[in-house]
């Protein structure tokens, strides 16, 4: 039997804003890097970029956005978006730009975590001291009651550091170091709401400081891969106003 209407229109699929996303940061990048526009030149307005683009003025403002976390531009409200005097400087390692802006990172990013965080639940269950439980825990408590997302997400960091931290491993903890730079800066996993924690995110992050704090090893471990699992499910999952960058 044939399909009908609304169930061939499932069959269509959502188009990731990501990538126009990812394709601003890029022309604005090589914009940069070429110096057609140089430190304190200003960059067109948003309206004049929407027409340039032919994109949204919600990509235009993450893209802007992540630009700005990496501090290449400045955005002073009420004048308009101008490029910052050490721009030049951040710009003479364009191998850390392609890596930040280029959304095959953020699945490499996440095959590295799938490596590395199971191992690190595990070993922070077995080695952790009352003093690593301590300082996971604080962290724990600093997401829940994080107040924006830029809080939420030095809280979140600093958990996943201090579950790096109680494996007494210092190249795992160098390892997450690492991961760490990406997900604070790449512009891809920046994501327009605050409410990146969902209440998944939330019980699974709870789960992984209860296992640990329990020397539960191999609760640990699966709590750990199932925050993975949440994870990956970012990449391909489509609307319903959740952020489609693997922050968690
Ligand atoms: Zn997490």
């Amino acid at each position: 039997m044939a399909l009908d209407y609304a169930a061939k229109a499932q069959l269509v699929s959502r188009i990731p804003r990501t990538h126009a996303r990812q394709a601003v940061v890029e022309q604005l990048l090589s914009l940069l890097r070429s110096g057609a526009y140089g430190p304190g030149d200003r960059l067109p307005p948003e309206p004049e970029l929407m027409r340039l683009t032919g994109v949204g003025r919600s990509t235009i403002r993450e893209a802007i956005r992540g630009l700005a976390s990496m501090q290449l531009v400045e955005v002073q409200p009420g004048r308009g978006t101008f490029v910052s005097s050490g721009s030049s400087q951040s710009l003479d390692d364009p191998k850390m730009l392609l890596l930040l802006s280029d959304r095959q990172a953020v699945v490499d990013l996440i095959e590295a975590r799938t490596l590395i965080e199971p191992h690190i639940a595990r070993l922070a269950a077995e080695r952790a001291t009352t003093e690593d439980v301590a300082a996971i825990g604080a962290a724990l408590a600093a997401q829940v009651s994080a107040s924006d997302h830029a809080a939420w997400r030095e809280a979140h960091l600093a958990f996943h550091e201090a579950l790096a931290r109680a494996t007494h491993n210092l190249v795992l903890t160098r390892m997450w170091s690492s991961v760490a730079t990406f997900l604070r800066n790449s512009p891809l996993i920046s994501p327009a709401q605050p409410s990146t924690w969902d209440s998944v995110g939330r019980a699974l992050h709870e789960r992984i400081y209860e296992t640990i704090a329990a020397q539960d090893v191999a609760a640990a471990v699966a709590a750990m891969d199932e925050h993975i699992a949440d994870m990956m499910g970012f990449l391909g999952r489509s609307p319903g106003g959740k952020t489609d960058s693997p922050e968690g």
